[in-house]
């Protein structure tokens, strides 16, 4: 059995006026996870943070730099090309 696989996307606020490059130009994430909850600890894994306001990191008028993802933020799979600008980080795959 195969399970479907789900990508959750974060798009980052350019807090302060300015994006952070998370890697190679990359400044959006999209994380294969199995639950919100486990793509908002791998996207943690890949330097996105919450609560940026709150921690003195982010601007405070503009808001907190990253969010958490949720269902509605799920993306399909053959939609990936689309996120231009996106880093996307899947699952290892193990037999
Ligand atoms: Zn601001």
């Amino acid at each position: 059995m195969t399970q479907e696989k789900k990508f959750y996307s974060f798009r980052q606020n350019n807090s302060g006026g300015f994006f952070k490059e998370l890697e190679n130009g990359m400044f959006h994430l999209i994380v294969e996870a199995n639950s919100a909850q486990e793509a908002n600890e791998i996207a943690q894994e890949q330097g996105v943070y919450f609560n940026g306001c709150e921690d003195g990191l982010d601007c405070e008028c503009c808001g907190d730099r990253w969010y958490t993802t949720s269902e509605y933020n799920v993306v399909n799979e053959d939609e990936l090309s689309d996120y231009d600008g996106y880093l996307i980080i899947r699952k290892d795959v193990k037999t």
